[in-house]
């Protein structure tokens, strides 16, 4: 019995909307779930939300060299340079999550 398509509202953690996962939604999360033989998650964000954090995460590489990032605080791009880079490898971070102006200044 496959005749009426599975609706599934649930609400947006971020913005608190109601949002559907549709039939086809719910199918492709258990396919990507058997793929990396992790639990079923379905997504907890509205789809404007899920693109608007996708893209905060993303990063731009233009050349081998510098990094642009985007600023999680004011939502800048910033070029993280190489030199940058091999400091903060040293020193053991990850890649700056905030522009040098929201950066807190030591
Ligand atoms: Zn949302
Ligand atoms: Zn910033």
């Amino acid at each position: 019995m496959d005749v009426s398509p599975q609706i599934l509202v649930r609400q947006c953690l971020a913005c608190g909307e109601t949002f559907t996962i549709t039939h086809g939604e719910m199918q492709f999360f258990t396919e990507r779930a058997r793929e990396s033989e992790r639990a079923w998650v379905l997504p907890a964000r509205c789809l404007p939300c899920r693109q608007a954090r996708r893209r905060a995460n993303q990063v731009i590489v233009p050349d081998d060299g510098d990094v642009v990032l985007r600023c999680c605080d004011c939502g800048a791009s910033f070029d993280f340079r190489s030199r940058d880079r091999v400091y903060f490898a040293s020193q053991g971070y990850c890649y700056p999550r905030r522009c040098s102006n929201c950066r807190p200044r030591r």
